[in-house]
């Protein structure tokens, strides 16, 4: 759907303007792919600078109030994802509150009791198993992700809307932003985009993927919010008692809101979120977005009042707090060197240049890993330019079950590492060893099972 502002154009004069800062390596955008993205390349010796739009870092495991962090296991004893989204978790685990989720002698358990114990965490036990699923105290984890970013040495600019990218001669060669300050530019040997949106492929010259379909999960917005002062207990157990009518509850309180609503545990008894999404809609139409917004606040108050009156453990609760940031799932996805498949993703398809494994999300099966090959972050054409995270190069179906939180973080950390080593040995990206890269990557605590070091 087009605008009605869109069928009439005018010309901007060109300007002069400042350039704001000089790195090795531009990081915009500071979810779970870019933040990584960032962390590994200041690591790993890159100067370093990341640019987000809000005044936070963590996109939509933060702002966008997704506090459930699954499926880094496949129900096996063995890890699949670790390094940076571990080392969340690690320093999560520290500060009271700040996380909860199985313990690492737990991981692959069949044991009934500690089944019992974890059953009603949100993708947890799938298949009789216990995997390794964590749920997050958002504003904890805002607070080291900051503490992240500040020990790598990584330059940080929030507040601060990365709007496009300078191009010269196919190459990129810095970004453009706007912030309170004006509209400014940041020069740097590689770019790294970790929108989610993709907001940098175009103006790049990068060859993307932007349609959606509704029939899929990427189509869907939404508005996460949490109700506070609930008896998750209480509802457990009228769960379990009488599962017919609770579902029925749930189908009554989806027709009450207007809209699909589920309620996860939160990081306490007394939290849970609203998971909910309204299908067919574009997070980069700015149309459907205000859409969205406005839409859900409503069906949030009827729903939630439906909720404290009908279903167990909601009598007393409130509407704690909406996210932030809009609840986006998939948007523009790179045409990259490869392009991870529906078919890659059912048939466990290996690669030479694996940098990601990543566990089913359901019954594991014959195949219960996907892999991402390197490939799938670097653009098909345009020199200097990676993506992080979930506008990795993949059809619309591999994208729709491979955009998770720790599936990001994984990306992200291979991309900020493999521009820091080309910067280090003066090379292209897509001209990296991908032998250099796994190496690099296992041994800063990536899981990479099947990928053997040197
Ligand atoms: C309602 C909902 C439920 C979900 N459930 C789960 C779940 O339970 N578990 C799970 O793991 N995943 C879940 N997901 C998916 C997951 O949250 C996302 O796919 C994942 O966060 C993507 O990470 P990312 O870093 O690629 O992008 P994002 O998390 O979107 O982060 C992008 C970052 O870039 C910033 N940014 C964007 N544009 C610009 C710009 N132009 N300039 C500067 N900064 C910019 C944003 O502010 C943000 O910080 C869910 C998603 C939604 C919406």
């Amino acid at each position: 759907m087009k605008s009605d502002l869109t069928l009439k154009t005018i010309t901007e004069p060109s300007r002069e303007i400042n350039v704001y800062h000089e790195a090795d390596v531009i990081v915009v955008g500071g979810g779970p792919g870019g933040h990584s993205a960032a962390v590994a390349a200041a690591r790993n010796g890159a100067r370093t600078i990341l640019v987000e739009r809000y005044g936070h870092l963590g996109g939509m495991a933060t702002g966008g109030l997704v506090i459930l962090i699954p499926h880094m296991s496949d129900g096996s004893k063995e890890q699949q994802i670790a390094g940076l989204c571990q080392e969340w978790l690690d320093r999560l685990e520290k500060i009271p509150g700040g996380m909860v989720g199985p313990k690492r002698e737990e991981i692959g358990s069949t044991d009934p009791a500690v089944l019992a114990r974890w059953k009603n965490h949100f993708s947890t036990v799938v298949d009789g198993k216990i995997r390794l699923t964590w749920t997050v105290d958002p504003e904890m984890l805002k607070c080291i992700m900051n503490d992240m970013v500040e020990e790598a040495g990584v330059k940080l600019s929030l507040h601060s809307w990365g709007t496009q990218a300078i191009v010269d001669k196919g190459r990129v060669q810095g970004i453009i932003f706007e912030s309170k300050s004006g509209r400014q530019a940041i020069l740097g040997k590689i770019i790294i985009d970790g929108t989610g949106d993709g907001d940098l492929l175009p103006s790049a010259g990068a060859e993307f993927d932007g349609a959606i379909d509704p029939k899929l999960r990427s189509s869907m917005l939404a508005l996460v919010f949490r109700v506070g002062n609930c008896d998750f207990k209480k509802y457990n157990e009228f769960r379990e008692k009488d599962p017919k009518k609770a579902q029925e509850l749930m189908g009554e309180l989806g027709k009450a809101a207007g809209t699909f609503f589920l309620p996860i545990a939160g990081h306490r008894d007394d939290v849970v979120w609203m998971n909910n999404w309204i299908p067919g809609l574009s997070s980069t139409n700015v149309e459907d977005l205000t859409k969205l917004e406005v839409s859900v606040r409503k069906m949030m108050r009827t729903g939630f009042a439906f909720m404290r009156k009908n279903i167990p453990g909601f009598e007393n609760s409130f509407i704690l707090d909406t996210a932030s940031q809009t609840g986006t799932r998939g948007s523009r996805r790179l045409v990259g060197e490869y392009i991870v498949t529906g078919d890659d993703m059912n048939s466990g398809k290996k690669h030479d240049d694996t940098i990601a494994v990543i566990p089913k999300i359901g019954p594991p099966g014959d195949n219960p890993h996907v892999h991402i090959p390197y490939r799938a972050l670097v653009p098909a054409k345009t020199e200097g330019l990676l993506v992080a995270g979930r506008s990795f190069s993949s059809d619309k179906f591999a994208n729709d079950m491979l955009n998770l939180i720790p599936h990001c973080c994984a990306m992200g950390e291979a991309a900020g590492t493999a521009a820091a080593l080309a910067i280090k040995h003066g090379i292209s990206p897509r001209k990296l060893d991908y032998r250099l890269l796994q190496n690099t990557l296992l041994k800063q605590g990536a899981a990479l099972p099947g990928v053997e070091l040197d």
